[in-house]
């Protein structure tokens, strides 16, 4: 999954970015024009602030939800506890729409266990960082010819902007021992948006990293999915370890160098950044299982991950000079790219090499991944009972055809034969 996240260059908005905002700008009139409050809300003011293109607006409003419903056609609501509700004015995905509230208390240090609705001000402030709790009036005059309409700014998040800070809105403590998610938050638009993070949030962060323990570990691994997946990968990783974030989440402080993290390209992967960073820590006989448990991957993340440190462990140990069927297994494999692209990272001189011999290997007669000239139901017609020598007799044939020395059927069809000797007369037992 590649990170989400403000789309287009900062000069070039994508079409979809400039409909979701006149969306959005649209039910901002709407409700204003009945009398109410309504301000592009959160991360949305945040990254225009930036000069960055945001995908999805948020509205919040002094509305309540009914009132909202009323005002337009096409409305549901999301979790109507949160009073949440989503507008379609036009082609987007809808615009959230959120009336100000204050959270209640944080019994699960996850979810509020009340929403009471309140002003803009409480709105502000029950958000996470400065520079998340601004708002903007898209329709209001200009601040300024780069801002598209007033800014209102309750928490000082325009000042921490222009610093590049995160800060806690509040006290930190009290705000981390809320959600302490907000830590790795923090750690993520810090590495995302290049902020240094402020020293009393930050010592609050180091303060409670015990804390995470409480997150569950799937909260933590969206959460990591999106920091790995961004070019900002190794800052977000070293600020893991700085603020003592990585060994509360993998119980093993993170320390030594980041070459492979370091050395990928910006468009890495999830599966690959993360595979990078298991080999910096822990070498090839990396631990795969305790990242997932960490983390909640799902088995085919997990899968990945682990593959893509074996092929690139078997890169490094002498790939080049194995046989031509080892050598086209490994670079048929999805997760060869990623392994390559580690073993790049530390060795560009070996990553090229290799890239010449899979080049190679491709151009062979039979190519890199032929498909198989014998199969299980040949060696059943060549009168063969199933057993368990056939998945041995099946992966020589192949190997066979990967090297060239067999190109047709009737080859492979006598290797087997070598292999598995005349077939047992009927009654007899299976290979
Ligand atoms: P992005 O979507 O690019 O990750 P964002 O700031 O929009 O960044 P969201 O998770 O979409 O983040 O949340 C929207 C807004 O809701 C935030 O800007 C912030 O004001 C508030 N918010 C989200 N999560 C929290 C939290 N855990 N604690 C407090 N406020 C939060
Ligand atoms: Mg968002």
């Amino acid at each position: 999954m590649s990170e989400t996240g403000p789309t287009g260059s900062a000069e070039n908005p994508t079409g979809d970015a400039l409909r979701a905002r006149a969306d959005a700008v649209e039910v901002v009139r709407v409700l204003q024009a009945s009398g109410y409050k309504a301000l592009f809300a959160g991360g949305c003011v945040r990254d225009e602030l930036l000069g960055l293109h945001p995908k999805d607006f948020d509205v919040a409003t002094d509305a309540r939800p009914k009132d909202i419903a009323k005002l337009f056609r096409s409305t549901a609501h999301v979790g109507a506890h949160f009073g949440v509700v989503i507008v379609r004015t036009g082609p987007s995905e809808g615009v959230e729409v959120a009336t100000f509230r204050k959270d209640g208390s944080y019994s699960d240090k996850r979810r509020p266990d009340s929403v009471e609705f309140a002003d803009d001000i409480a709105d502000a402030n029950r958000r996470d960082f400065t520079i998340n709790a601004l708002f903007l009036d898209p329709l209001a005059a200009e601040d300024s010819p780069s801002i598209h309409g007033h800014v209102v700014d309750h928490v000082g998040g325009m000042r921490d902007l222009e610093d590049r800070l995160i800060r806690a809105v509040g006290n930190p403590e009290d705000r981390l021992a809320e959600d302490h998610l907000r830590a790795l938050r923090a750690v993520r638009f810090a590495a995302r948006f290049d902020c240094k993070i402020d020293p009393c949030t930050a010592g609050a962060i180091t303060e409670h990293a015990g804390d995470l323990a409480g997150v569950s570990a799937e909260r933590i691994g969206q959460e990591l999915r999106r920091m790995l997946s961004h070019s900002s990968r190794v800052r977000a990783v070293e600020l893991l370890a700085d603020l003592d974030l990585e060994r509360a989440i993998f119980s093993a402080p993170g320390s030594g160098s980041l070459s492979r993290l370091s050395g990928l390209e910006a468009g890495a992967d999830f599966p690959c950044a993360m595979a990078a960073w298991i080999i910096d820590r822990q070498g090839f006989a990396g631990e795969t299982r305790l990242y997932r448990d960490a983390l909640c991957l799902s088995n085919a993340e997990h899968d990945s991950i682990d593959a893509t440190i074996r092929i690139a462990r078997d890169l490094h140990a002498d790939w080049l000079g194995r046989p031509v069927a080892f050598q086209k297994r490994l670079a048929a494999k999805a997760e060869f790219g990623p392994a390559l692209a580690c073993v790049s990272a530390v060795d560009l001189s070996l990553a090229g090499r290799i890239s010449a011999r899979v080049a190679e290997l491709r151009a062979s007669p039979e190519g890199l991944e032929p498909k198989p000239l014998l199969t299980g139901e040949e060696l059943i017609s060549m009168g063969f009972r199933p057993g368990p020598a056939f998945k041995g007799v099946l992966s020589e044939v192949y190997d066979a055809q990967l090297e060239g020395r067999i190109s047709d059927l009737e080859g492979a069809k006598s290797a087997a034969q070598k292999l598995l000797g005349s077939p047992e007369p009927e009654g007899g037992s299976g290979v």
